[in-house]
């Protein structure tokens, strides 16, 4: 991208942070999230607020996130579900999810979600859910995305969407021979995802310009 374009997308982003101002409680999970030594991973703004719009669309009463990291995501999606919906999301870590915890609750969401601690390969062999999903959004350990992409198609509605983020590693993907095992796992997920999902999904890119890269979320829809 150039110095010029990278300025414009900046300018952008004030703008629209001007314009649709966040809550408080995203720049406090950011000032804990470095107190905490707690790496700055998690969505931007603009991604929290593409969510949020997804899951109003789909009228979500029921929505699973896989990695809650310190809740950024979390609040986003929470505020969305329409009434006596839940938000259950898992996290390996606990400090993480210690710090996901005080989220919620200071997003005044705590009430609507079920924070479950633990690897999420156990917890969704034992999950058991009242209804099917309307969301399930993949944030979590990279080389699981093609598991917990089947796992989501099998527990969600039909109609429903699973989002897994972080799908473009700076354009690496569209590389013949992506460099290193992190873009090499996520072409060759992306590849199988289009190869059997091509009528149901696309990747929404999206500049990240703390990392001063291209980062991208893929939709999938369930049929
Ligand atoms: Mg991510």
């Amino acid at each position: 991208m150039s110095d010029d374009m990278r300025a414009t997308y900046l300018r952008v982003l004030e703008y629209l942070s001007t314009e649709l101002p966040d809550d408080d409680v995203f720049s406090w999970i950011l000032r804990e999230t470095d107190a905490r030594g707690i790496p700055r991973i998690q969505i931007s703004p603009v991604q929290g607020r593409f969510l949020h719009l997804l899951a109003q669309l789909l009228g979500a009463h029921d929505i699973l996130e896989i990695g809650t990291l310190g809740g950024f995501s979390g609040v986003w999606l929470a505020r969305a579900l329409t009434p006596g919906g839940r938000l259950i999301t898992l996290e390996a870590n606990p400090k993480h999810a210690a710090l996901a915890r005080e989220t919620f609750q200071r997003a005044g969401v705590d009430d609507r979600v079920d924070l479950l601690v633990g690897s999420a390969h156990d917890t969704l062999a034992h999950l058991s859910l009242d209804r099917p999903l309307d969301m399930v959004f993949i944030d979590a350990d990279k080389g699981s995305n093609w598991e917990y992409l089947q796992w989501a198609r099998a527990h969600t509605r039909s109609g429903g969407i699973v989002v897994i983020d972080n799908v473009l590693v700076n354009g690496h993907v569209a590389s013949p021979h992506p460099p290193g095992w992190f873009a090499r796992t996520i072409a060759d997920f992306n590849r199988r995802v289009f190869a059997r999902y091509a009528d149901a999904t696309t990747i929404i890119p999206f500049f990240r310009p703390e990392e001063d890269m291209l980062d991208g979320m893929m939709i999938v829809r369930v049929s």
